[in-house]
């Protein structure tokens, strides 16, 4: 097993996850972009690219990331995330 592998949150999509301990015998990891923990039987691609495209789309709209947040119902570091990777 290579430690280089590359853990991505199933939240925000980030790769900047950390060992987390462990939790009934499995690894868990932190993001440190989002703070989600996570296993990785729990990774799965959440949010479709369309609800990605929408956060940035009402992003240039200019609305406010709390509001795209409550209007996605996605956390706004989540969304933060996106804005960075995708605007
Ligand atoms: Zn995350």
């Amino acid at each position: 097993m290579s430690e280089k592998k590359e853990i991505i949150c199933p939240d925000c999509g980030a790769t900047e996850c950390i060992k987390n301990g462990k939790a009934n015998g499995k690894q868990t990891y932190l993001c440190k972009n989002c703070l989600t923990r996570f296993t990785l039987n729990r990774i799965r691609n959440r949010y479709p690219k369309s609800i990605k495209k929408q956060a940035v789309l009402l992003r240039k709209q200019g609305y406010k990331l709390a509001e795209i947040s409550k209007e996605l119902n996605v956390k706004i570091q989540t969304i933060h995330y996106w804005l960075k990777k995708y605007a």
